[in-house]
């Protein structure tokens, strides 16, 4: 066989996977977070037509934990992050201007597929994705901007969850209402789970809904 005839072959077996993927399969490996434990568990890799979805596995905005629905997002700063494709390019632009504006970037997280909310099943797991097992939220700088329980208003009583201590007087990393972190992901729709309502603050945290 010559050589473009092999070229050709090729092409013609690329271009069919491309068209097979990504519109019919589901595949993701996510873990499951158990009450009993107090930790995640791995749980078995998922892969079916993304016909057999079912109504946990289909976020906001369509968005999914299949892996064929999430992009990696590359930032000049060399950090990197996974995001649904819908929302994929409005951060990414959004991160960049705040770059730009002298926003210090040290930690960013996007997708994360575990099962960590919602109802308790019989054996002790939780059986819902957060917004993170979607792709549709990231945490920024999470050593500097923690997540806080027992906070309906910000106070010195409120408690640390996770990640480290939000200072924003003291800590250019730590964000607030007028960081430019803030302002260029709101002006792209990702609200800051700084400022929501409900006994949680969650200032690392962005989302369609900040939750
Ligand atoms: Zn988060």
């Amino acid at each position: 066989m010559c050589a473009s005839h092999l070229e050709a072959d090729i092409w013609f077996l690329l271009a069919v996977a491309l068209a097979a993927e990504p519109s019919d399969r589901c595949t993701y490996h996510h873990s499951v977070w158990s009450t009993e434990e107090g930790r995640a568990l791995p749980a078995p890799p998922t892969d079916k037509p993304r016909s057999a979805l079912e109504p946990h596995e289909v976020g906001p905005l369509g968005c999914t934990p299949c892996e064929q629905d999430q992009r990696e997002v590359a930032l000049s700063n060399g950090l990197t992050l996974t995001l649904c494709r819908r929302i994929a390019e409005p951060v990414r632009r959004a991160l960049e201007g705040a770059l730009r504006e002298g926003a210090q970037l040290e930690t960013v997280q996007g997708y994360r597929p575990v099962l960590s909310r919602g109802p308790i099943d019989e054996a002790g797991r939780r059986t819902a994705f957060s917004r993170h097992g979607y792709g549709i939220a990231l945490d920024v700088n999470r050593e500097h901007n923690g997540l806080y329980d027992d906070c309906v208003a910000w106070s010195p009583s409120c408690r640390l969850l996770q990640g480290g201590r939000w200072q924003p007087d003291e800590d250019p990393l730590s964000l607030h209402t007028e960081h430019p972190m803030v302002q260029a992901l709101r002006e792209v729709g990702m609200q800051w789970g700084g400022s929501i309502a409900g006994k949680q603050k969650d200032f690392m945290h962005f989302s369609p809904d900040g939750y």
